[in-house]
């Protein structure tokens, strides 16, 4: 059986799969403490003969397999789990090979598989809500380097009529800090699902959403960009990000994917809320493939 973990803020998703990636058991549990939400992770697995194991966990986090913290959430503003290793806390139970991740690439993985993107060796997956988080599957292997992207956080330019000084602790006026679900909710002065009539909010939505996007198509030539999250909810924005986006391009970058082909380009995921778990389990039995090895 193959087994992976969507590690959340909110929530964990835990599930195992048979050899053609079939989803065969899966729960929810939510993220307390590390003690407690391991404990109920474990207890889900033992009941399995799990042979390979897929983590895509919330960041930031350690993803080089060389580094002796492998497999440990790091900065998070989540103290309880700053520096808890979830893959050594796995390993605890299960001597099983593992690959861990970040969420979102695993679900550029799982997208790239089985979901929007299958077939296609570039793509990446974009997550909009809480913050914004993104992950690349480039040349068909994870895009890391020093460390793991970290696309939320790219700078964008303000704009003229836009007031607001942006939420992300760190630059203040982000792409998470002026884009996500709670930098819509700080600058308008509601939840963003409440503002779906209001036609300014996802005009400057789209706009931000664009400029991060077309340096994405810029900088890394994605053959598909996957667009999920909270916020995503609200389908009159897709049209919106299209318009931008056009609007940006000029033109310039030739393909039909950013003219007429661009609601075939930028997309919403092909497996709502599976994408990192098949992800994992994709991760889990083709270790060699895409990755230069988990930890065995
Ligand atoms: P998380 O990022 O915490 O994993 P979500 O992707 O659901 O979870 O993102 C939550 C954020 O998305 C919140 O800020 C919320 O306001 C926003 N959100 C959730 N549902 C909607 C919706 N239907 N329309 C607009 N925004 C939404
Ligand atoms: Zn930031």
């Amino acid at each position: 059986m193959l087994g992976a973990i969507e590690a959340g803020g909110t929530k964990f998703v835990c599930a195992v799969g048979d050899q053609n990636y079939d989803v065969v058991d899966l729960v929810e549990l939510p993220t307390t403490t590390p003690e407690e939400t391991m404990k109920h992770v474990k207890d889900f697995f033992k009941q399995y003969d799990v042979s390979a194991m897929g983590i895509g966990s919330f960041g930031p986090a350690e993803i080089q397999t060389q580094s002796p913290n492998y497999g440990c959430i790091t900065t998070t503003p989540k103290i309880k789990w700053r520096n808890f290793n979830i893959l050594d806390s796995m390993k605890e139970t299960m001597e099983v090979p593992m690959v861990f991740q970040t969420d979102v690439t695993m679900a550029a993985l799982g997208e790239a598989k089985f979901g929007a993107a299958e077939g296609l060796s570039n793509c990446i997956y974009i997550t909009i809500g809480t913050g914004i988080g993104a992950g690349a599957i480039i040349n068909g292997q994870f895009l890391e380097g020093m460390s793991h992207p970290e696309m939320g956080h790219i700078l964008v330019q303000t704009h003229p009529d836009d007031l607001f000084a942006g939420v992300c602790p760190y630059h203040q006026d982000c792409l998470e800090g002026l884009a996500s679900g709670p930098a819509i909710e700080k600058r308008w002065g509601q939840k963003a699902h409440l503002l779906a009539e209001n036609e300014a909010v996802w005009e400057l939505e789209g706009y931000y959403i664009a400029q991060a996007l077309m340096n994405y198509i810029l900088t890394l030539s994605p053959e598909k960009i996957i667009l999920g999250g909270g916020v995503m909810k609200q389908r009159q924005l897709l049209p919106i990000i299209y318009k931008h986006v056009k609007a940006l391009n000029k033109g310039y970058v030739a393909f039909d994917q950013l003219e007429d082909g661009i609601t075939d380009y930028i997309v919403t995921p092909g497996m709502e809320g599976l994408s990192a778990i098949k992800g994992g389990f994709y991760a889990a039995k083709n270790m060699q493939k895409i990755h230069h090895l988990g930890r065995g």
